[in-house]
């Protein structure tokens, strides 16, 4: 039976998300077709993928980026090239397209993940951080304009799978005890923590199972990625966050897991390649191949699993504490992480002074509750510049 071609909006087409979804893209032309692709400054890479996709639409976060893709293409392009974050956002919710791959990186991703949300999109979440500031005005939008989540971070996609059942993309939670993300434990999980000073960008970046951008690169060596998805879990599937545990599983091949209250704990497993949960989410409820192999766990052996550390892994504790007090403080969460971990990849901040200056920028701010999008982004930017001051006092 034919399947109606999707239309695909692909938001950060040029990092690794944006990859591994052409990938899978690539491989269905009878099912998808790329109709806008979104970058922020690489004209470069962007001119490259629209002369091989051929997008109807290439938008570039900047005015100038966007004049540079023009002259790259040419005057023959039959490309519409726009520009800015507005027209992102106008992009994700625009009647060319059907679905809207969100892989932007960090909060920057907002605003373009809640436009296809509220234009009632089939929308394919990697960017965790637009839930972490505002997960519940997404999930909210998603509801009146019956927008379909999925999510492809891999292990919500995970737990997507596990959970089975319930109305459309609403999984079921009747008789869950707990959400199990699982944790790599990153590059520095057996480092001496009294070397964590001297940790070098490169290192840091060098994931030991997974291949993925700088900033959660960072992020999963100092596990404020597992906070951060902490959060995102509590906020997709509606579970308080003591309900969202986290497993440390050196290998990255499972997941995540469901412990359900009869003592049944159902997993999902594959090889730590984002192509399958994408290729999950693009066909959902139907199965294609994502271009992965096969898992061979004859072969393997044996899997590995420990509790994560909480002295060697403060970022994780820093992010319960913030889910505990509500949206306000995860805003300022991420805020500060952003900062931190940007002034790290800049050689401005020690690999181990981030998780300080996340605390220092919590405890320098009240977080009262806010439910609007206009008041979480006020707060959000506030804890930017405390973050940047208390930076500047390190220095
Ligand atoms: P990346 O750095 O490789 O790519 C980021 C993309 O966003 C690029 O195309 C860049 O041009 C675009 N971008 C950055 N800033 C922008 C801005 N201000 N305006 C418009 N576009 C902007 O990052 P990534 O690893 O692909 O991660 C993307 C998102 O997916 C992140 O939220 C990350 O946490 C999440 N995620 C990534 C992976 C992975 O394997 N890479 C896995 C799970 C979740
Ligand atoms: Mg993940």
């Amino acid at each position: 039976m034919s399947v109606p071609v999707q239309r695909v909006a692909i938001l950060g087409a040029t990092g690794s998300i944006g990859k591994s979804t052409l990938d899978v893209v690539r491989r269905h032309p009878d099912r998808y077709q790329v109709t806008a692709l979104t970058a922020n400054g690489n004209t470069r890479k962007m001119a490259a993928l629209c002369h091989q996709f051929q997008p109807r639409i290439a938008v570039m976060a900047d005015e100038a980026a966007a004049r540079e893709l023009e002259a790259a293409l040419g005057a023959r392009a039959s490309i519409e090239i726009l520009a800015g974050s507005r027209r992102i956002a106008e992009v994700a919710a625009s009647d060319a397209v059907d679905t809207v791959v969100a892989g932007i990186v960090g909060a920057a991703g907002l605003a373009s993940c809640l436009a296809a949300a509220s234009a009632g999109k089939r929308v394919l979440i990697a960017n965790k951080e637009a839930l972490v500031v505002a997960g519940d005005l997404v999930i909210a939008a998603a509801r009146q304009s019956g927008a379909t989540l999925l999510p492809i971070d891999s292990e919500h996609n995970a737990l997507f799978q596990c959970l089975g059942g319930g109305e459309g993309t609403q999984r079921s939670l009747e008789g869950v005890a707990a959400l199990i993300l699982t944790a790599s434990g990153g590059p520095f999980r057996t480092r001496p923590v009294d070397t964590l000073a001297d940790v070098t960008v490169d290192e840091a970046c060098a994931h030991p199972t997974w291949s993925m951008g700088r900033k959660i690169s960072v992020d999963s060596a100092t596990m404020m990625n597992k906070g951060l998805e902490v959060i995102e879990a509590a906020r997709f599937f509606g579970l308080p966050g003591e309900q969202v545990e986290v497993l440390v599983h050196p290998q990255s091949l499972v997941h995540a897991l469901v412990r359900y209250g009869d003592g049944s704990l159902l997993a999902q497993l594959g090889l730590p390649d984002m192509r399958t949960p994408i290729a999950h989410a693009l066909a959902w409820p139907d199965r294609i191949d994502a271009g992965v192999a096969a898992l061979d766990l004859a072969q393997l052996g044996a899997l590995e699993f420990e509790a994560p550390d909480p002295a060697r892994f403060p970022c994780l504790d820093l992010a319960r504490q913030a889910l505990a007090a509500g949206s306000a403080c995860t805003a300022a969460l991420n805020a500060a992480n952003e900062v931190a971990v940007d002034a790290f990849l800049d050689h401005r901040l020690p690999f181990d002074r981030i998780a300080g200056i996340i605390q220092e920028t919590l405890g320098s701010m009240s977080h009262d509750s806010l439910d609007d999008l206009e008041s979480l982004i006020a707060h959000e930017q506030t804890a930017r510049r405390h973050a940047a001051a208390i930076l500047e006092q390190y220095n």
